[in-house]
């Protein structure tokens, strides 16, 4: 499958990138808005992928809505374009449910229990699972997800909805709230995830009976959040693992390095390792257009774009991100030598 991102490759000019090599600090206010706005009107009329149409009412989407937004972690938040639309979490989703279970039950167990090893094939496949012998392989695909989702705390579905629910509300720093038409589409078309839950529970590997973790799961996905709310949820995983909007701790900075670990391995589905060398951050995105891509310790970018390429990540999306990335200096493994170091 061709990477969508390296036919856009010439929108970067190399010098303007070098010298925004991360100095550790986001460039100022100004700048970055002055950036948003240029990647928006550069990728405005891009028309490139198409939106998702196996959950019925994803292909509702208008392809046209745009949205950008940066949230810095010293607070200040921008964006551009349709920020404020809202649509629905989807597998962003799995990103924020894999840090408050980590914050529950700790870095090595959720390795053992959930893994944290790229597949290499699409995110709802059932070949993996059992290509792995059952393992879920990593917290960013479905099978992964479901496990996941299974060792959400609480003693009835209603408490651990709750705890799912009110802890990506406290990572957006907002009370999120359930798209019901959503849910209510992507329930009736689950088959495939209850599949995949049913078959990890045949291995034994599911912490809770198939049929309510595939709801939870659901539920999750079917949050609605807009592109500011996915901007400051990363800026939380950015910040150590506080919510830098309203000052709450939601997970232990611990907790924020697993999860952008996990995601840099298998954030993007089967397309991970190339959104890394362009990219250079770790991101989720969601077959209904959203990513987050988070620079540690100075913020995260959000981009909205339903039309998707065949992995299920937004082209826009894809594109804005690699265009912020080089402009804003934010590649993890960007360098210049040492000015004492000759060469
Ligand atoms: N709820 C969707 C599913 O399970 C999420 C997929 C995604 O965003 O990758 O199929």
């Amino acid at each position: 499958m061709e990477s969508v991102i390296h036919d856009a490759e010439d929108i970067v000019d190399p010098k303007a990138a070098q010298a925004a090599v991360s100095t550790g600090r986001l460039p100022s206010d100004e700048a970055v808005r002055a950036a948003l706005s240029r990647v928006h009107r550069r990728f405005r009329d891009d028309r490139g992928g198409k939106v998702a149409d196996y959950i019925p009412v994803l292909a509702e989407a208008d392809p046209e809505l745009f949205g950008i937004a940066l949230a810095h972690v010293g607070g200040s938040l921008h964006a551009v374009g349709d920020a404020e639309h809202l649509f629905s979490i989807q597998s962003v989703s799995k990103a924020f449910v894999f840090a408050l279970v980590d914050q529950e039950l700790g870095h090595h167990t959720v390795r053992r229990r959930i893994g944290v090893n790229s597949t290499g094939l699409p995110f709802d496949s059932v070949l993996a699972v059992e290509l792995n012998h059952g393992s879920p392989m990593n917290p960013m695909v479905n099978a992964g997800a479901l496990a996941t989702a299974a060792l959400a705390p609480g003693d009835s579905p209603e408490e651990r909805w709750e705890f799912v629910r009110r802890g990506l509300s406290r990572f957006a720093g907002r009370e999120l709230r359930l798209d019901q038409r959503v849910y209510a589409s992507e329930a009736a078309t689950n088959q495939r995830n209850e599949s995949i839950a049913r078959l990890l529970d045949s291995y034994g590997v599911l912490a809770r009976d198939p049929a309510t973790t595939t709801d939870l799961y659901t539920r999750q996905c079917s949050l609605a959040v807009c592109v500011r709310d996915l901007a400051v949820m990363g800026a939380t995983l950015a910040n150590g693992g506080v919510n830098p909007l309203t000052g709450d701790r939601v997970v232990s900075p611990g907790v924020c390095r697993d999860t952008l670990a996990a995601l840099a391995t298998s954030g993007l589905y089967e397309r991970s390792g190339d959104w890394l060398y362009e990219v250079g951050m770790p991101g989720k995105s969601g077959v209904s257009g959203g990513i987050v891509t988070v620079a540690p310790g100075k913020g995260s970018i959000a981009a909205f774009s339903p039309r998707l390429d065949p992995a299920g990540n937004s082209v826009r999306g894809q594109r804005v991100t690699h265009y912020l990335s080089g402009a804003l200096g934010l590649d993890l493994f960007a360098s210049t030598p040492h000015p004492g170091s000759g060469g």
